[in-house]
């Protein structure tokens, strides 16, 4: 069983492990609310107690599966902590106005965003809300704004953002009077950034934890032939006794988890075996040496 962590001081209560929904609707066994509503009952039996969705997801179709789904298991919503994220707006038939793609990250959006992702989802309240992606386009005051409005009016418990640099969280921290509570980046064996630009730093610094998205690079790590991918797969598959039996994907996930911000990854898999699987080794202790074993693997080269 997953234990839970607070995300930030004083912040919401998440799982050690949260369930991604970036890919829910591309796999055709989760394609009723019944098969879906079934996911979510399993991953509250592991524990894996907080979910990832977002208003884009499944081409603005996945938080509305969602609402479908718990509307069949109401008491869910009382067990599961909904994070969604808002701001990315692309072509799409339903708006067949809109003929760029663009970030929207105003206060203006951001009420509207969650009123819809309230209706969708049917609950009355987003545990964490993120800006998904930073919106150059829009004053961090006007976000804050945004922010301030739904936290005040009890829509939204919790604000964060995903994919922002050290000095954007900065900004819009500052003109906001509630804390941050994550910043939610890429971080995986074959995506390290947010350890070399200050990101997983500050994260430390401010006590909150990074949520680390696409833990297994969207799957590369295990089926491309990268020539990265490969020489962390032969290290993983040579270090597997040392784990007790560990895979590949369990190893990666170690790794990530291992940084000593504490990220909390956001599993991708569809597959139920492997969600038991992650969560059966989600106390795997990585050794130091095997930790950077796999940076070097990863880098293809020694460390500096
Ligand atoms: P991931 O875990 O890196 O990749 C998941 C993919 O890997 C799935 O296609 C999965 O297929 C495959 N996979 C998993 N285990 C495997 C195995 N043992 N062998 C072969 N393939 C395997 O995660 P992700 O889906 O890219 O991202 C996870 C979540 O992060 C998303 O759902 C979303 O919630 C979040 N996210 C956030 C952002 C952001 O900007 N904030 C961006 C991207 C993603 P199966 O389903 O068949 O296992």
């Amino acid at each position: 069983m997953l234990k839970p962590l607070n995300l930030s001081p004083n912040g919401p209560v998440v799982s050690r492990l949260v369930y991604g929904t970036w890919r829910l609707l591309a796999d055709p066994a989760l394609a009723t609310p019944q098969a879906i509503a079934r996911r979510l009952e399993l991953c509250v039996d592991l524990g894996i107690t907080t979910l990832d969705t977002a208003e884009i997801y499944g081409g603005y179709d996945v938080e509305e599966r969602i609402g479908q789904a718990l509307a069949l298991a109401p008491h869910l919503k009382q067990k599961l902590q909904i994070i969604t994220k808002f701001g990315i707006y692309v072509p799409h038939p339903r708006h067949p106005d809109r003929k760029v793609a663009f970030y929207d990250a105003s206060a203006e959006r951001v009420v509207k965003s969650t009123e819809k992702s309230l209706r969708l989802l049917g609950v009355d309240a987003l545990d964490v809300l993120l800006v998904h992606r930073p919106d150059w386009f829009t004053a961090a005051q006007d976000t804050a704004q945004g922010l301030e409005q739904v936290i005040s009016a009890g829509k939204v418990r919790y604000a964060g953002v995903s994919n922002y640099t050290v000095s954007q969280f900065d900004l819009l921290q500052s003109c906001l009077s509630q804390p941050l509570v994550t910043n939610q980046v890429e971080l995986n064996l074959l995506a390290m950034g947010a350890m070399y630009d200050g990101t997983l730093d500050q994260c430390q610094q401010l006590r909150i934890h990074p949520m680390a998205w696409s833990p297994l690079g969207g799957g590369r790590l295990l089926n491309s032939d990268d020539p990265a991918a490969v020489r962390v797969r032969a290290l993983c598959q040579s270090l597997r006794e040392t784990y007790g039996g560990a895979s590949v994907s369990t190893v990666a996930h170690a790794w990530v988890m291992a940084h000593p911000s504490g990220c909390v990854p956001v599993i991708g898999t569809n597959k139920e075996d492997r969600l038991r699987e992650l969560v059966a080794a989600s106390d795997l202790k990585m050794d130091r040496r095997d930790w950077y074993a796999l940076w070097e693997a990863a880098q293809g080269h020694k460390i500096p």
